[in-house]
């Protein structure tokens, strides 16, 4: 196997990315980073501020003060400015405001710039949007993740419902189906299949099928 390579992994919301992402990373002892996780945060850090409220966005507030935010992961929880955000981070508040927030080009060219610097020294699997568009053109292997909107409801309203009764399965579905639109209409790097990825349909598997099946691609491509 080639000493250091990047897998991406890239698709819609909630379609089972991470879960894929953080198998292969640790079938194969190499780093997961799940790019989201840091869009997330970037949209939080802006909900602390006031910057983001219900009914307002001063994007110039955070476009300026963008450098006092420092995300780092410690294993796959994600520290925001030293303080573990992995659960305020999934809550439904930033689910709603993070692709509004990921539109933001300086955003993008922050966040974009860390991820290359994780890969610069190691082998990763980094999941998300355009990693295997415009974060690494280059990766070594490119797969993208497709699966039906009501599957992808179900399965994220399986994970939420726990952690938050009031939610119901059609608000779930309704921000994952808005979340597509922005994501894959934004003008910088729109969610989009690199003409060299693979594309799977998740929900043709079972998640042990799906990670076996990318495993096989991972030792017949990165040798
Ligand atoms: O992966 P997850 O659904 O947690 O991502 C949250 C949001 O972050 C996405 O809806 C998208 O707006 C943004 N994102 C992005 N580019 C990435 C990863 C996530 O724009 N590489």
């Amino acid at each position: 196997m080639k000493n250091s390579f990047v897998i991406a992994i890239d698709g819609a919301s909630s379609t089972g990315k991470s879960t894929l992402a953080k198998g292969l990373a640790n079938a194969l002892s190499i780093a997961h980073v799940d790019s989201g996780a840091m869009y997330r945060g970037v949209t939080l850090y802006a909900q602390q501020q006031h910057w983001i409220t219900e009914t307002s966005f001063d994007t110039q507030a955070l476009v300026a003060n963008l450098d006092d935010i420092q995300l780092m992961f410690k294993g796959d929880r994600l520290l925001l400015n030293g303080k573990d955000v992995s659960d305020p981070i999934r809550s439904m508040s930033v689910s709603e405001a993070v692709s509004r927030v990921a539109a933001i080009s300086e955003v993008r060219v922050f966040l974009v710039a860390q991820q290359r610097t994780i890969a610069a020294h190691q082998s990763v699997v980094m999941d998300g949007r355009d990693i295997g568009t415009v974060v690494f053109p280059n990766a070594d292997l490119k797969i993208f993740l497709t699966a039906d909107p009501k599957i992808r409801a179900q399965r994220r309203y399986e994970e939420l419902a726990p952690l938050d009764a009031t939610l119901t399965f059609e608000q779930i579905l309704d921000n994952i189906t808005q979340r597509d639109h922005l994501d894959s209409t934004r003008a910088d790097s729109p969610l989009m299949q690199a003409t060299d990825a693979i594309a799977i349909v998740a929900s043709d598997y079972t998640i042990e099928e799906l990670h076996a099946h990318v495993l096989a691609l991972v030792k017949k491509l990165i040798h």
